[in-house]
């Protein structure tokens, strides 16, 4: 039997192009490539998301992680990035590279993506999808079941692995076409298109940039800090993060360094902080007044509070009043 490998973002497109293949009598396999910028939560549930996915749309789903192969393009993309801090057309170059890879495993005689012509500004122009196969090595086995017809026909649909007259012809933005396939196929709900990429979130993005500059290492878990809580770049080169809530303290304590200062005021509810690579003492002092500030306050008036530091089995205890907002205002990432 003829099996397929598809890049699965978990979006419409990418289901129907995996269900169009499918209705040929082709045995799909689908994969999900997930980083912490996209996807990364769904490592905690694998089987379960992978049910939901066959449970709901008939599609076989794996994921794999491409965290570190990521991080490594995201510094200096080929191809730049767009609007934010995303590298579409390298991201789905090293994704195809990835798929390649994983075809042998699959046995899969091709790759598929739920990609369209001219729905995307930058990566799905004509030329660009083309650069995108070039790149990923993928000419002539990356079939693209949306719009095959009004590409070049793959080495899938030249051999008659694939009925080319069973593809399709979508073409640009619009969504209508892609509703009614889905009716034909019976799936009535289904996520929204795009989505899901932080990198494409200006703020986060802003954020994700900061780091790049600043670190030449890129580690899992301090990427997988910059996207929740507070962020402050303190006046003497510190970094610090701060909790907005329970389930965020507890976050960073699982994802702190152990060469980090874990900071939280212990007579006192308040926010738990972890302050990443600072020395200064007067950014020590910076962190205790955050942490003040940012904690519950004990009457109407906020009041000096003890601030713990903890690190490597060492604790250090500072008093602190509460920062003023105008103090730290322009130190807010
Ligand atoms: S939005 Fe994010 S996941 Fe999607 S192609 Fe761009 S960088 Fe990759």
């Amino acid at each position: 039997m003829t099996r397929a490998l598809a890049l699965f973002s978990g979006g419409l497109d990418s289901l129907l192009a995996c269900r169009v293949i499918a209705a040929q009598g082709i045995l799909v396999q689908a994969v999900k490539f997930v980083t912490p910028f996209f996807g990364y939560e769904l490592l905690a549930r694998e089987q379960e998301y992978a049910r939901m996915v066959r449970d709901s749309y008939g599609i076989e789903v794996v994921l794999r992680d491409v965290s570190e192969a990521f991080f490594a393009m995201l510094r200096n993309p080929a191809h730049g990035y767009g609007k934010n801090f995303n590298p579409c057309v390298d991201c789905k170059i090293l994704l195809l590279r990835e798929a390649k890879r994983l075809m042998e495993e699959f046995s899969a005689s091709f790759l598929i993506t739920g990609e369209i012509i001219g729905q995307r500004p930058m990566s799905q122009r004509r030329d660009t999808l083309r650069v995108i196969e070039r790149d990923s090595g993928c000419t002539g086995i990356l079939l693209r079941p949306l719009c095959a017809k009004i590409l070049e026909p793959t080495l899938a649909e030249r051999e008659g692995l694939v009925d080319r007259e069973l593809l399709l012809d979508f073409n640009g933005r619009g969504r209508q076409p892609q509703i009614q396939l889905a009716a034909k196929f019976g799936i009535s709900s289904y996520p929204s298109p795009a989505g899901g990429c932080v990198l494409t979130e200006r703020e986060q993005a802003k954020r994700i940039a900061w780091y790049y500059a600043r670190y030449p290492q890129v580690r899992l878990n301090d990427i997988r800090l910059l996207l929740f809580g507070r962020h402050f770049h303190l006046p003497h080169g510190g970094w610090f993060v701060l909790g907005r809530d329970e389930a965020e303290n507890r976050r960073l304590e699982a994802l702190h360094d152990p060469g980090d200062f874990l900071v939280h005021m212990p007579e006192r509810p308040g926010p738990m902080g972890v302050l990443h690579g600072a020395v200064h003492p007067d950014d020590l002092a910076a962190a205790a007044g955050l942490v003040v500030r940012f904690g519950k306050k004990i009457s109407d008036e906020s009041t000096a509070a003890t601030v713990l530091f903890a690190a490597g089995g060492e604790e250090h205890r500072l008093v602190a009043e509460p920062l003023a907002d105008e103090l730290f205002q322009e130190w807010a990432l």
